[in-house]
């Protein structure tokens, strides 16, 4: 696997979507290829195709957009080697850098200064299977668990991960994220108040902003 370049989908400036940075501008850095096939997924068009790019270059225009945040994000970032030096030279570079990874892949390579933004996959995504749970170990108050739950099923699931793993007390922030158009938030909200659960709500705030097919976003 080539350290000095990547294949890239796109790269481009928004606002953070989907964590506790929400509605922060930042610049995404996608990237392509994806070893899951979640049932939800919103972002199939970057499993194929792409361009490969330099290191150097995608560093360029990582940073030419300004913004305090940037992401690398997928299909699955940490499939590609040259991501983990990438992650290095943005926070050399001054940046606030999060990586969103599916939670299947490795992630002790991380740059410590990096916030790894880590899903736990519940039943409803096919593929709970995969989740790497020695991940959690790795995790610190910098960082964030998801979970993307399509169902009250999803959600018992979640409740019952964190009471097994003791997540509450792990560090990293635990977001409960609503599968887009499957799971009604305000019905989240209430199961999360009745059961007194200490996770964050998370709304993926570019759907709302641009709609939920809207790419590039
Ligand atoms: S890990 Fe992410 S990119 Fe890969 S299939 Fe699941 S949601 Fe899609």
């Amino acid at each position: 696997m080539p350290t000095d370049s990547l294949v890239i989908h796109e790269i481009y400036a928004s606002i953070q979507g989907e964590s506790s940075f929400a509605g922060v501008p930042c610049t995404f850095v996608r990237t392509v290829g994806c070893d899951l096939r979640c049932s939800w997924c919103d972002t199939p068009q970057a499993f194929h195709g792409g361009t490969r790019h330099a290191r150097s270059e995608v560093l360029a225009l990582a940073l030419a957009f300004e913004t305090p945040l940037v992401e690398l994000t997928g299909g699955e970032p940490l499939l590609q080697a040259a991501v983990l030096p990438l992650l290095t030279e943005l926070c050399d570079a001054g940046r606030t850098v999060l990586i969103e990874t599916g939670g299947h892949r490795d992630v002790s390579g991380v740059d410590p200064r990096v916030h790894k933004i880590v899903d736990l996959k519940a039943p409803g995504s096919g593929e709970c299977g995969k989740n790497r749970l020695e991940n959690l170990a790795l995790l610190t108050a910098r960082d964030e668990l998801k979970f993307v739950l399509a169902d009250r099923a999803d959600y018992e699931w979640m409740r019952a991960t964190i009471d097994e793993h003791r997540l509450a007390t792990l560090g990293p922030t635990l977001l409960a994220s609503p599968a887009f158009g499957l799971l009604d938030p305000r019905e989240l909200v209430d199961w999360i108040l009745d059961d007194k659960l200490p996770v964050r709500v998370n709304l993926q705030l570019h759907k709302y902003v641009w709609g939920p097919d809207a790419t590039g976003v």
